[in-house]
């Protein structure tokens, strides 16, 4: 539970409404369509228009509100993400209400011990109202994939960073698209590319409750791989043809940090509970 930091200013929203707007346009996008035939039916489109229209901030109750899960992940299933003593569970939840950058409770981790989970609820509680669409992450099942990263050119001195992008040139390849870091979600690795500021100072990548040295954790992006990032995308997708233009396959959770970016996840090394630094990139 957490209350939001500061009311929100804009239309409200349900999550009933994001996922049912999503089914709708998954499903008018799936259809086949005439040149000059609409996307939507005259139904659809009011019903769309019903929901782009929200609610009214004055309605967002006061007092605290349930985070929504962003990601579970089993110990089983990512072997090399060291589990604090004692659990096999991390559970990353966050606030589609607030701003989700720096280091406050709107972003929080669960290292639980799954065994301790006796009875699963069917219907979690959900906020009543969110007011930011691309923060509602839509279900996925996630198949964990180990891959081989290299340091970002924002790492590596100018010599380092003259040498590798010459041998990748050479060999057709771009050292920060192709090679070094791997985009979309990811746990561990290196932190992703800075693309729009200046990478993180030494005074910035601190814990937020004890300022003691933190390490990535997660990674989590606005898409799976783009243009430049092609050399990342997976055979399986890469093979598939008729591929729908909404919901695509590099965009499964439909989640949006800024207008494309990334957020990374810092948790802190000394004290796993405490709350993760997070990081536009
Ligand atoms: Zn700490």
């Amino acid at each position: 539970m957490r209350t939001p930091a500061y009311p929100p200013h804009g239309p409200l929203t349900t999550l009933a409404d994001i996922r049912a707007r999503r089914n709708l346009l998954t499903d008018a996008w799936a259809r086949p369509r005439g040149p000059r035939e609409n996307l939507l039916t005259e139904q659809e489109q009011e019903i769309i228009d019903r929901i782009n229209a929200g609610h009214p901030p004055e309605l967002m109750p006061e007092g605290p509100l349930p985070l929504i899960p962003v990601a579970q992940l089993y110990a089983r299933d990512v072997p090399a993400l060291s589990f604090p003593e004692g659990t096999d569970l991390l559970q990353i939840l966050w606030a589609p209400f607030d701003d989700i950058e720096g280091c406050s409770d709107a972003v929080q981790l669960r290292w639980r011990r799954s065994s301790d989970v006796t009875k699963a609820l069917t219907a979690p509680p959900e906020p009543s109202y969110v007011t930011d669409t691309d923060h509602v992450p839509a279900p996925c099942v996630l198949h964990p994939e180990e891959v081989q990263e290299f340091p970002p050119p924002h790492l590596l001195n100018e010599e380092q960073d003259s040498r590798v992008t010459a041998w990748a040139k050479a060999r057709s390849a771009d050292y920060w698209s192709d090679l070094s870091v791997a985009p979309g979600w990811k746990l561990g690795g290196w932190p992703a590319h800075f693309t729009f500021r200046d990478p993180a100072e030494a005074n910035e990548l601190h814990c937020g409750e004890c300022r003691g040295p933190v390490e990535a954790l997660l990674t989590i992006d606005s898409s799976e791989w783009d243009g430049g990032t092609g050399s990342w995308r997976p055979t399986e997708d890469a093979r598939r043809s008729g591929a729908p233009r909404y919901r695509t396959a590099c965009e499964p959770t439909m989640v949006n940090i800024g207008r494309g970016y990334t957020l990374q996840l810092y948790n802190c090394i000394s004290s796993p509970t405490h709350l993760p630094r997070t990081i536009m990139q």
